[in-house]
């Protein structure tokens, strides 16, 4: 009888510290393993050509387009045909890492 009362006063504390343990460690899962609405990023595209060129890539001679991507869709790099204002023509423009 003694053993079940002093289960009865310790499992509220314990079951909320193991409660409170797992939706920390779900949260942690969730930040390096992203679903659900993160499926669809944002990707920067930037041109091949002008990346080659420039030695520095923080110039901003570099055709830099913004757009989203479906990341279960295209998990490789997205690769895209278009206008360089600096080539002046269409290029390859590829995604960039953030
Ligand atoms: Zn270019």
């Amino acid at each position: 009888m003694q053993d079940l009362k002093t289960y009865l006063s310790v499992a509220p504390v314990v079951s909320t510290l193991w409660f409170g343990a797992l939706a920390g460690l779900l949260i942690e899962i969730n930040r390096f393993f992203p679903d659900g609405k993160d499926i669809r990023v944002r990707v920067i595209l930037e041109c091949t050509c002008c990346a080659q060129k420039s030695v520095n890539k923080e110039s901003t001679g570099i055709s830099r387009y913004i757009t989203q991507k479906n990341r279960h869709n295209t998990p490789s790099r997205l690769e895209l045909r278009k206008f360089c204002s600096c080539c002046c023509k269409h290029t390859i423009h590829a995604e960039i890492k953030k």
